[in-house]
């Protein structure tokens, strides 16, 4: 008689007809992504609470939460001058003691909290407002005892207690029983789904204990846990049902990369001697141990059947550029055509400057496409890309417009992958004959956020900088110390050397902020740099003025540039020594990292300086101080990370990144690494008919994807 609901309730079945889930609630709770009971029971507790030990009243001390069993008496409803605000009082006592308790706004008590019931009262003890010592609880949590309700356990007193997030109106408490009677009226019919093997190698907590134990854990000291691992969510049932999402993630990445290596590509790339001297002969200097490496991985994509689908990861300045140069001139060398595609126009144009000058031998037709290459000039352009004698085309993401078709695309280099979609991806390479693709990311991603978002993709790491890179000494600045700011540039700039001073550029403010860096360089001009040749630079001015103005930056005869965000990557002029941010707060600090590496990149000291506002939050302080201490790009990343959570890193969830109910990328990244491993190995297992897919499985992981591969034959 405990429950009303009809015993076959499944994971599957919709929250309507739970008790309390009319059409309206089940609409409300459907809006915040819970519509099964599967969703509800994956509604984790945030945190939990230790009720499993009763207090006698006399003990308790005011500040201290503590749960007791006693007796309401004097029970009472006082309606107060404050019109709808009333107070229900009780006294409660157990033997010991008594003492008073209150709830605010909740009238309905009066039929609840009878005198004389008995039940388990939680709460945190306050020192009453009268003085003496007298001890009051505010609206403690209770459960009550009685003839015919007794519930077989408490839910919410007398154990340890789970404590949730309110959703849709659902207070925690009701949220609580909710989740109770669910788990009651699911019995023992819960499947697991994963493979034994790895449930019995890894240990891990069979399915249904772990979305009841997550809940409702045991609470007796020989339990398998403790409140740190409940807390922490590193207790076995938490690590079970994180594993089960990160492993459902990574066996469908894992096929798509099979998939990918079944696939071939109408061509194979050849390395012959002259190809290797060649490439050798267009560097000024030998590559790094690192570079070498991955250059090795790229060849060994290059050299197999299947196109090459690998990101290339490495930190501001270690070389990426002249990697993605190099692959690119591989393609060219055996008759194949190029893209490298950037997330802008100016960075695209960089990169056309870079390359044309990497690759000088002039043996390549270079070409650049952005928006302003109009008419005539384009139409000779997209013809050149049509006949093939284009052999590298470098642009933004025009170059998957429908205008464009290549000969024979062979090779797309894609930087800064994380701001375009999957689907532009996927429309690339509909365009060749299933080109390689090279991901090239100067935001060092944090292993456990690559391994989610680039999941489907071959890894590859720069992790050593080219030789007499000097450290860039980074310093805090406060407002009241910007004349000795502006004294230590003048300093380097009577030695010769050249300064950034970089606004940012917030879009929702873009006018003002645009206008904040002009009128910022002329006062400059004007005041402190009056003798010195200041210039701005930002993304509302054309073409060939950001051209000539970077170009008269490099040649040296302007000695300070002050620019919106535009130089934020790509810039090269090693005779900059210092750069000055203003309101480095409002950027993120693998941005800053990065802007930072625009100095630097010569053989001279090099200092970065973070212009503090007036205002600035404790928060924002610390995050500024990350950068001051730090030099290496993945721990700052993965400090970015903790401070802002994965979406903000990499921009929008249209990213791909994973929606996780139960795992949390920062906390879990070694179970991640973990689900990585066995999902591999699994799907090995798979194709080499030694493991099974079980139908279960095969349906969560068709429910997961969403039908986006085929999977290999079930059964
Ligand atoms: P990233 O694209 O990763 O920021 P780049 O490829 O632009 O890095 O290289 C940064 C700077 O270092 C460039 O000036 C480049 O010419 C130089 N560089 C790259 N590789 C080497 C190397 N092996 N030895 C010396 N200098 C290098
Ligand atoms: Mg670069």
């Amino acid at each position: 008689m405990t429950t009303t609901l009809a015993p076959a309730l499944e994971l599957d079945s919709p929250l309507q007809g739970l008790p309390g889930v009319g059409p309206r609630r089940a609409e409300r709770l459907r809006e915040a992504g819970l519509e099964t009971v599967e969703d509800l029971l994956f509604h984790l507790p945030f945190r939990y609470e230790d009720r499993t030990r009763c207090s006698r009243i006399f003990e308790l001390a005011p500040g201290l939460p503590a749960t007791i069993r006693a007796r309401l008496l004097s029970p009472r409803l006082i309606r107060t001058r404050r019109r709808g605000f009333t107070i229900f009082e009780a006294i409660l006592d157990d033997g010991s003691g008594a003492i008073r308790s209150v709830w605010y706004n909740q009238p309905y008590l009066d039929k609840v909290l009878v005198s004389g019931r008995e039940g388990f009262f939680y709460g945190e003890p306050r020192l009453a407002r009268e003085g003496m010592n007298a001890l009051v609880l505010q609206n403690p949590e209770f459960e009550l005892l009685g003839e015919e309700e007794e519930p077989e356990e408490t839910i919410h007193t007398g154990r340890i207690v789970p404590v949730y997030r309110s959703a849709s109106g659902l207070g925690g408490r009701a949220l609580r029983r909710l989740i109770h009677q669910a788990l009651s009226a699911l019995g023992d019919g819960i499947e697991d789904f994963l493979p034994s093997e790895i449930r019995r190698k890894l240990s891990l907590t069979w399915r249904g204990l772990a979305l009841r134990s997550v809940h409702f854990p045991p609470s007796d000291p020989s339990a398998d846990t403790s409140m740190e691992e409940l807390s922490e969510g590193a207790s076995p049932y938490h690590r079970r049902l994180i594993f089960e999402e990160f492993f459902l993630l990574q066996v469908g990445l894992a096929l798509r990369r099979r998939q990918r290596r079944l696939e071939e590509r109408g061509f194979r790339y050849r390395f012959t001697e002259e190809t290797r001297r060649k490439l050798a002969a267009l560097l000024p200097f030998p590559l790094t141990r690192a570079q070498k490496r991955v250059l090795r991985e790229i060849q060994e994509d290059m050299e197999g059947p299947a196109p090459m689908n690998r990101l290339l990861q490495g930190d501001v300045g270690s070389g990426k550029t002249v990697i993605a140069a190099l692959t690119l001139a591989i393609a060219a060398e055996n008759g194949l055509q190029g893209a490298l595609m950037a997330p802008t126009e100016i960075l695209a144009e960089q990169h056309h400057r870079k390359l044309e000058a990497l690759l000088r031998t002039g043996a390549y037709t270079l070409d650049l496409l952005t928006s302003s290459v109009r008419g005539a000039g384009r139409r000779k352009l997209l013809e050149r890309v049509e006949s093939g004698e284009t052999s590298i085309l470098i642009g933004t993401q025009a170059l998957i417009g429908s205008s464009v078709r290549f000969a024979r695309l062979g090779l797309v280099v894609v930087d800064e992958q994380h701001r375009f979609g999957v689907v532009q991806r996927a429309a690339l390479r509909e365009k060749g004959y299933r080109p390689d693709i090279l991901v090239m990311t100067a935001t060092p991603i944090p292993r456990s956020l690559s391994l989610t978002v680039y999941g489907d993709l071959e890894h590859s790491l720069l992790d050593e900088m080219p030789p007499g890179r000097q450290t860039i000494k980074t310093l805090l600045r406060a407002e009241e110390h910007r004349d000795r700011v502006y004294e230590g540039i003048r300093r380097e700039l009577a030695r010769g050397r050249q300064a950034f001073i970089i606004y940012p550029l917030v879009e929702e403010k873009e006018q003002s902020e645009l206008k904040a860096a002009v009128e910022m360089a002329e006062r400059l001009q004007r005041g402190p740099f009056a003798d010195l040749r200041v210039a701005c630079m930002h993304g509302r001015m054309n073409r060939p003025q950001r051209d000539e103005t970077m170009a008269a930056f490099a040649r040296g005869e302007i000695q300070v540039l002050v620019a919106t965000t535009v130089v934020e990557v790509g810039i090269d002029v090693p005779n900059a020594t210092v750069l000055v941010v203003e309101h480095p707060e409002r950027f993120g600090l693998s941005q800053l990292h990065q802007l930072r590496g625009r100095v630097g990149r010569g053989s001279e000291k090099a200092y970065c300086i973070l212009m503090l506002p007036e205002k600035l939050s404790e928060e924002a302080r610390r995050r500024v101080e990350v950068l001051a201490n730090e030099s290496d790009g993945f721990r700052i990343a993965q400090k970015d990370l903790e401070f802002r959570g994965p979406g903000d890193i990499l921009g929008t969830r249209q990213h791909g990144l994973p929606a996780l109910r139960a795992g949390n990328l920062i906390r879990d990244a070694s179970l991640m690494t973990l689900a990585r491993r066995e999902a591999s190995a699994f799907v090995e297992r798979l194709a080499g008919g030694e493991a099974k897919l079980s139908r279960a499985l095969a349906q969560r992981l068709e429910r997961r994807w969403q039908g986006r591969f085929n999977l290999l034959q079930a059964g």
